[in-house]
């Protein structure tokens, strides 16, 4: 688990955010808990934890493809 950014060497902290993830040349918005640099914005993920942001940002894309056919 980071605690200090390796960018800047700003505080990494965890807390409610939106993280744009690219899906298949897309961006979708997905909300959720992240760990993110104070200073400069860098998103922090740990292990798994990128796998299940993507998973839900294609439960995403799948509820918005429906709504829209
Ligand atoms: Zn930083």
């Amino acid at each position: 688990m980071f605690t200090t950014c390796t960018e800047c060497g700003g505080t990494i902290a965890r807390r409610a955010d939106t993280f744009d993830a690219q899906m298949g040349g897309r961006s979708v918005r997905v909300p959720g808990e992240y760990d993110r640099c104070a200073e400069c914005s860098e998103f922090y993920f740990a292990p798994g934890e990128m796998d299940a942001m993507m998973k839900r940002a294609s439960a995403i894309v799948c509820a918005e493809e429906e709504l829209s056919t």
